[in-house]
């Protein structure tokens, strides 16, 4: 009720440039209540991976329901070479859906990224740099980086740590966090559920203090909360996390539904 049970969606909203959009999970609908009308919508998602929690908010985002509105999706590239626009045709279509994702008005452009470095025309803004690396979980997934006028945000929603419980990262996550001035990052378990759960694709709160600390990231948006956790669960742990990331120079916050950062 407080932190929001919508599943992940977080929008980066640079000055002059169309809207960026981390994954299009059932959040996707909130921020289509508050896409301004007056022209059609364009605007760039990038998607860590596909599982239902971060896509199924796509059919419902009412933006993409005008004639002319453009979502560009970054998307990971498959490791068994399935195309990810036949993945999303698959799932927005009879029976599971009451129309087909190509007969919506507007339009979705895919593009499959892994390991790379890619920029977004940002308009009047300039070019907008992103950086994208595969992060352990379950299936390809992939955590972005985007920097713009000397602003960085990471984001790393889904990661599965080690799972005998130590505190590593592939270089790769490590890279994207580094000194960065907001960490977006999962923070699904307590130490207790990851004893049982260690192989589930996610991390405990204190894994996500250690790597933002170890990458000396400014900020840390705990992320991707567990469905399970109730207002006073998450209270609990935002609050011995924020102690502990404040003695290792780290702001640490429970990412909640309509906050606003300000980087
Ligand atoms: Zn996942
Ligand atoms: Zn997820």
């Amino acid at each position: 009720m407080g932190y929001g049970g919508n599943t992940s969606c977080v929008s980066l909203d640079i000055p002059g440039a169309d809207p960026i959009v981390f994954d299009l999970g059932t959040g996707l609908r909130y921020f289509g209540r508050a896409v301004r009308g007056g022209r059609p919508f364009r605007g760039t998602s990038l998607v860590s991976h596909l599982h239902w929690d971060h896509i199924q908010g796509l059919p419902f985002f009412t933006p993409l329901l005008s004639d002319g509105a453009h979502i560009t999706m970054y998307a990971p590239r498959q490791a068994d070479g399935t195309s990810v626009a036949d993945i999303f045709a698959d799932m927005i279509r009879p029976p599971l859906f009451p129309v087909d994702l190509m007969t919506l008005p507007g339009t979705v452009e895919f593009r499959e990224v892994c390991n790379d470095e890619f920029e977004i025309d940002g308009g009047p803004a300039g070019p907008i740099s992103v950086m994208s690396r595969t992060i352990p979980h379950i299936g390809r997934t992939l955590g972005y980086r985007v920097e713009w006028n000397g602003g960085s945000v990471a984001y790393l929603s889904d990661h599965q740590m080690p799972s005998d419980g130590s505190f590593a990262a592939e270089d790769g996550a490590l890279e994207l966090c580094r000194d960065v001035d907001l960490l977006i990052h999962d923070a699904q378990y307590t130490n207790d559920e990851f004893a049982v759960k260690r192989d589930w694709g996610h991390c405990t709160v204190d894994y996500a203090v250690w790597i933002a600390a170890e990458a000396e990231a400014r900020q840390l948006a705990l992320f991707h909360h567990d469905p399970t956790h109730d207002d006073d669960v998450l209270d609990g742990l935002v609050r011995g996390a924020a102690e502990v990331g404040a003695e290792q120079g780290v702001r640490v916050f429970g990412a909640r539904e309509g906050s606003c950062v300000i980087v």
